[in-house]
C-alpha cells in the first residue's frame, strides 16, 4: 500500500526551498491512519518493547497510537517548561536559535527498552534529543520509528547503532 498519496507535499513551508510533508491528510482518514500505525506496529514487532516515548507534538500522534496498539505505556516529551513534575532536559540546535527537550525524570526506570517514535526524520535532532534523556535515565533506546524519512538529511547518521523504522521515504 502506498501511503505517498495520502501525504500533502506543501511548497515553501515554513520557509522558501522547503518542501513540507503535511501528514495531516493522512490522519484525516481514519481508515488509512490506522493502516500507517498497525504498518509500524509490524516493523517493530522483532523488538523487545517496554515504553515508546515521543516527542512534541506530531510524535505523539504517532507514538501514543503505536503504543496503544502494542500494549505499552507511552512517554511525552515536551518543550521545556510543559511537564508538571521533576524532568530532565537536553538542549538541541535549531537551524535559528536552540530549543531544550524535557521529559519527566521517573519516565523510564533503568534497564527499560524504550522505542522512540515521531511523524518525520529529517536532520535527526530531535530524535538524537530524545534519544539522549532516555539514555539519560538509563533506557535501552531499542529503535526509532518515522511514517516519513527524508533519507537526504542523513538523520540516520545521528543515530549510530540505532535501528531506524520508516514507512516513506522522500
Ligand atoms: P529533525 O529534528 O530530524 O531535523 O526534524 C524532525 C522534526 O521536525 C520532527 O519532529 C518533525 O515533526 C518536524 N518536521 C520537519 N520537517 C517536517 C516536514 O516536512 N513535515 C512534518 N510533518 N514535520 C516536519
Amino acid at each position: 500500500m502506498d501511503f505517498k498519496e495520502y501525504i500533502r507535499v506543501i511548497p515553501d513551508f515554513p520557509q522558501p526551498g522547503i518542501s513540507f510533508k503535511d501528514i495531516t491528510t493522512l490522519l484525516n482518514n481514519g481508515e488509512k491512519y490506522r493502516e500507517a500505525i498497525n504498518e509500524l506496529k509490524k516493523m517493530v514487532s522483532d523488538l523487545k518493547i517496554d515504553l515508546i516515548a515521543g516527542p512534541e507534538a506530531r510524535g505523539f500522534v504517532v507514538g501514543a497510537p503505536l503504543a496503544y496498539a502494542l500494549g505499552v505505556g507511552f512517554i511525552p516529551i515536551r518543550k521545556s517548561g510543559k511537564l508538571p513534575y521533576k524532568t530532565i532536559e537536553v538542549g538541541y540546535d535549531l537551524e535559528y536559535g536552540s530549543d531544550r527537550l524535557a521529559m519527566h525524570s521517573d519516565a523510564v526506570k533503568p534497564g527499560q527498552n524504550v522505542l522512540i517514535a515521531d511523524d518525520l526524520l529529517a536532520t535527526g535532532g530531535t530524535i538524537s534529543t530524545s534519544v539522549q534523556l532516555v539514555r539519560e535515565l538509563g533506557g535501552n533506546v531499542v529503535g526509532t520509528a518515522f511514517l516519513i524519512e527524508l533519507s537526504e538529511l542523513n538523520g540516520r547518521e545521528k543515530l549510530p547503532g540505532i535501528e531506524v523504522f520508516s514507512l516513506l521515504q522522500y
